[in-house]
């Protein structure tokens, strides 16, 4: 079995109330991940990283570093470090138990982020001026909440894929956000989209009662591996591709196939197509 992720200090636990660290793998794969499981998680790609709440701490996770704050001290930091890592090893060797969610932010850019911040230089982040705050930020070298003062959130863009239960890709939905407007805006888009993903979800569960009860009224019900046969074959794929794909010879598929055909009293796979469609299987 592989080693999961490991931490080590960055050159120095870099200033106050903030740890920076270094990660023994890169983790990218890792982001949807954790992007599923985590509060408040926003992914980001060119460049990939991704920003969340963990043990109420805020961590920006590059694919082979990360940030977090804040802490008290340096001891606060390591033992926070201690459970992150704790945190993406069990990630990490739990993937298969993880529905992975592919949301993606894009990143917004150092005026929009300018706009946001009161532009009064007071140094409570601890940068000298809002603009070297805006510029490192914009970088993901810092996190939002170093300025007690910023007053909204920073993404523009959010791009939102729309899945079926087995991780099909059903939609795309892009959210266009107005920064100068009130969050309420965002508020209520963010609750629209979530809306919509819960019907899906309730759609998608709808359709495999319907393809669970017209298996179960077949005489001889399709086995799950059958049903795994005939869904790639109403998507198009070849004997061979199916052999490949589920790692069986070409002559067990061609026995499964033989199957299907006398369970659903079918002589083509045209026709073996239809009735997989017309019954919700593909
Ligand atoms: S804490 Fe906020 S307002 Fe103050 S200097 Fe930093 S970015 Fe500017």
């Amino acid at each position: 079995m592989g080693r999961g992720p490991a931490t080590r200090p960055a050159d120095t636990l870099t200033a106050c109330m903030m740890a920076g660290f270094d990660l023994s793998m890169n983790i990218e794969s890792l982001f949807p991940y954790i992007n599923a499981v985590t509060k408040k998680a926003e992914m980001f790609e060119n460049p990939p990283y991704i920003r969340f709440e963990f043990d109420h701490t805020l961590c920006v996770l590059h694919p082979d570093k990360g940030f977090a704050s804040p802490f008290d001290d340096n001891v606060d930091a390591r033992d926070f470090m201690m459970r992150l890592m704790a945190f993406l090893n069990d990630i990490y060797y739990g993937k298969e138990r993880i529905t992975p969610k592919y949301k993606l932010f894009s990143q917004a850019d150092i005026t929009l982020i300018l706009k946001l911040l009161p532009r009064t230089n007071c140094n409570d982040c601890g940068f000298t001026t809002c603009m070297a705050f805006a510029a490192m930020l914009g970088r993901q070298q810092t996190i939002p909440a170093r300025c007690p003062h910023i007053s909204r959130p920073v993404q523009e863009k959010a791009v939102f894929p729309i899945m079926d239960k087995d991780g099909k890709l059903l939609s795309t939905l892009t959210l266009n956000v107005d920064n100068t407007k009130n969050i309420n805006d965002l508020d209520s888009a963010r609750q629209y989209i979530e809306t919509l993903q819960n019907k899906i979800e309730q759609l998608s569960g709808m359709k495999k009662d319907l393809r669970d009860e017209a298996n179960r009224q077949l005489q001889t019900p399709l086995s799950q591996r059958e049903i795994d046969v005939l869904q790639m074959l109403a998507l198009g794929s070849t004997n061979a591709e199916i052999g490949l794909l589920l790692y069986i010879s070409p002559h067990t598929v061609k026995s499964h196939i033989n199957h299907i055909f006398n369970k659903l009293g079918v002589n083509s796979r045209t026709q073996a197509s239809v009735w997989a469609t017309q019954h919700h299987f593909v």
